[in-house]
């Protein structure tokens, strides 16, 4: 068979560039950072996709903190944990996630390798119960001071649903914040794009305390 000139290639359609869904990227951009033996923070359970992918990354000698305000996600999150033999290495905490401060035992202050958030509401739940702009803001903050240096806070926002553009203002806010202090910030798919998620990403410098 011939081969295709470079011309001819040029002709062909184009495939989308990166297929790759919001959710695997925000946690591909975790499991660039984790270590065995991290300490690591799921902002948000929801259904415990990235909680389990969180402790697969830390591994058996590592520990997640998992946050959800519905006892719903909760429990959904403990039954795929005991299915995939990682509970152990998990505390689901059933508070807000800017309580984070309150609940991290004192062993694991300041030792967070990533903490990942996906804002907006459990795909399939009740979308009233959604994260607020205010305590998002409190809770970005929160898990920012507990990174180890080189951890990273992953952030995905939604603007499709009411409230969402103005929370995605809050992650751009924090993220504007950080990059001022001279910290690695990427954003990922951050377009003029109404209605799509993008990805904010803060890694802490490396020899910062
Ligand atoms: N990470 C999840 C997964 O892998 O399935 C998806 C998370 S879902 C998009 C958002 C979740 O945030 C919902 O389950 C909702 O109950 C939860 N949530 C809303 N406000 C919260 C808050 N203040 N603190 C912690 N979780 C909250």
């Amino acid at each position: 068979m011939e081969r295709e000139t470079p011309a001819q290639l040029r002709r062909l359609p184009l495939a989308p560039v990166n297929p790759i869904r919001v959710t695997e990227r925000a946690q591909l951009l975790a499991q660039e950072v984790l270590r065995a033996g991290d300490i690591a923070m799921d902002g948000t359970a929801g259904k415990g996709r990235d909680t389990a992918c969180l402790a697969q990354a830390v591994g058996a000698s590592g520990h997640v903190h998992a946050f959800d305000i519905q006892p719903e996600a909760l429990s959904a999150t403990a039954n795929l944990l005991t299915l995939a033999g990682l509970a152990d290495r998990v505390t689901l905490h059933a508070c807000s996630h800017a309580d984070l401060a309150a609940v991290l035992p004192a062993a694991h202050r300041g030792r967070l390798g990533a903490a990942l958030f996906n804002l907006g509401y459990l795909p399939g739940g009740n979308t009233a119960i959604i994260t607020r702009p205010d305590s998002t803001a409190l809770a970005l903050q929160a898990a920012y001071a507990e990174l180890r240096p080189g951890g990273r806070l992953i952030c995905v926002a939604y603007t499709g649903h009411p409230g969402g553009a103005e929370e995605s203002d809050v992650v751009q806010a924090f993220g504007r914040a950080r990059e001022a202090a001279g910290d690695a910030v990427v954003r990922h798919g951050l377009l003029p794009n109404p209605g799509k998620p993008w990805i904010l990403s803060v890694t802490k410098p490396e020899g910062i305390r």
